[in-house]
């Protein structure tokens, strides 16, 4: 299997040449070169699998340049129950992802039994592995800088802790996050861990990391690398769950599925759009976005239009709160019929600040062929979900989760499961859970006090030069 460009101006690449990169050399992104189809025979095979050999089936088919023997060992040690062990009582943490069915036909697929409790753990531990495997294999060494807001550091950290050759660099707003987050990330003491609180804002922290990638001579000598959300590797990962999704909604394989998933860089309902791709019975795929609503507007209007980071809300769903969707390219890709020189056409417009309009061309009417609906919720919404759900259920979800089904009710097919993805548990977000509900979301007992451990972070001034000095010292 060989990986091409979207925007088609770079050799086709084997997966562990593009697994420690992001952006293909021509800044499109990577895809494969076609997208390896399912039998019925293999997908009844399926049905019958535990996680981590679904997973294997899988990745199996997307990568071809680790052997057999080697990706399966990477493979079991990554969905094991003891990582994602943190599933609602009366579920089973072998399943990986149970499912939780709220009314017949209606259910949430938990995707936040990991070490940080949101759904970015599913394929970043994935990711961890592999890094450490190639490196050593090539005998390489790498220096993650990365900048967050919350999830996706943390997420990052718990994957790459311990592991050899690599090193992370997080940067994160000083006095900007959660006091769960701050001791999730802070709490950390390994080595290979450096915390770095920025006295500023997110934006400072994303500004320095663009600074330091953008020293060539500074990122050659220090073996700069990324894990954001384009990385394919994180992209492939996430195809498996629904498949597991599938066959945990259904009893058949001739029957069909309809998925909803909160959605912010449209990187997990990117692998949605994969999963169907390859024969996945989906009828539906319902895109749920919060008061940034670029992609709700995109699927309703034909009209791509990114946002200013000015423009961006601030809201109760942080993880999806996003000015442009960094993945949105390799769905366009597929949608354009796999003419890069469209989509090079269209970006040159995006890269320029600008939007681009689809209505009177051919493309928006082949948008309904690829199952995509969306909707988008706000806080009221939210906070009326969560506290439905409640009543009704005994279910807490949190805040993005809560916008997935809100927007999932309004897209429902007819005799077609619905299957909404949970992204985060909701002790993640407790200060809206409290303004839904009155009270402090539980949290898992290994977690009590988490705030009270030492922490390990270095407070720095917004400064790149500052902040690549002490990258020189560490190195
Ligand atoms: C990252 C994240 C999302 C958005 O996922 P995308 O892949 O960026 O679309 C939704 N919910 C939670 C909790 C997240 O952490």
């Amino acid at each position: 299997m060989k990986y091409i460009s979207t925007r088609g101006g770079a050799a086709p690449q084997s997966f562990c040449d593009i697994l420690l990169g992001g952006l293909a050399p021509d800044g499109g992104l990577y895809l494969p070169e076609s997208y390896p189809q399912v039998s019925p025979a293999e997908l009844a095979e399926w049905r019958e699998l535990p996680y981590h050999a679904l997973a294997l089936r899988i990745l199996t088919k997307y990568i071809d340049d680790i052997p057999a023997c080697d990706l399966k060992v990477l493979v079991d040690r990554t969905y094991t129950e003891r990582t994602y062990c943190w599933c609602r009582p009366g579920r089973d943490a072998a399943d990986i992802t149970p499912l939780t069915t709220l009314a017949p036909g209606f259910h949430l697929l938990e995707l936040s039994n990991g070490p940080t409790l949101a759904f970015k753990d599913m394929a970043m531990q994935l990711l961890g592995n592999l890094f450490e495997y190639v490196l050593a294999k090539r005998g390489e060494t790498i220096n993650i800088l990365a900048a967050t807001s919350g999830d996706t550091g943390s997420a990052a950290e718990y994957a790459m802790r311990g592991k050899q050759g690599v090193r992370v660099f997080m940067l994160s707003p000083h006095g900007k996050m959660s006091a769960f987050q701050r001791a999730q990330m802070y709490s950390l003491q390994d080595e290979n861990i450096i915390n770095i609180a920025i006295r500023g804002m997110f934006d400072d922290c994303q500004d320095i990391v663009k600074a330091a990638f953008n020293d060539a001579p500074f990122k050659a000598q220090y073996k700069l690398g990324a894990v954001n959300s384009i990385n394919w590797a994180r992209v492939v990962a996430q195809v498996v769950y629904y498949f597991k999704g599938y066959f945990a909604a259904t009893e058949s394989n001739d029957q069909q599925v309809a998925f909803c998933v909160p959605s912010g860089n449209f990187g997990n309902i990117c692998a949605g759009h994969i999963a169907r791709m390859m024969g996945l019975p989906i009828a539906r795929l319902v895109l749920a976005t919060n008061e940034n609503d670029v992609l709700d507007e995109f699927f309703r209007t034909g009209v791509y239009r990114p946002r200013g980071t000015m423009d961006t809300y601030v809201t109760s769903s942080p993880s999806m709160d996003i000015s442009k969707a960094s993945n949105f390219e390799r769905f366009i890709f597929d949608l354009v019929g796999r003419d890069p020189a469209i989509v090079r056409e269209l970006w040159s417009k995006v890269d320029a600040g600008g939007s681009f309009d689809l209505r009177g061309t051919p493309y928006l009417e082949k948008l309904s062929g690829f199952g995509f609906v969306s909707g988008k919720s706000t806080h009221a919404d939210r906070l009326a979900t969560i506290r439905e759900v409640w009543q009704k259920h005994q279910v807490m979800i949190d805040t993005h989760t809560a916008d997935a089904v809100k927007v999932a009710r309004e897209h429902m097919l007819a005799g077609v499961p619905m299957v909404v993805l949970e992204t985060a548990q909701p002790v993640k977000f407790a200060e809206t859970i409290q303004e839904a509900l009155g009270r402090e979301p539980g949290r898992p007992q290994e977690l009590e006090g988490i705030e009270d451990l030492p922490q390990r972070v270095i407070v720095m001034d917004a400064d790149a030069e500052g902040v690549k000095a002490l990258v020189a010292k560490t190195c």
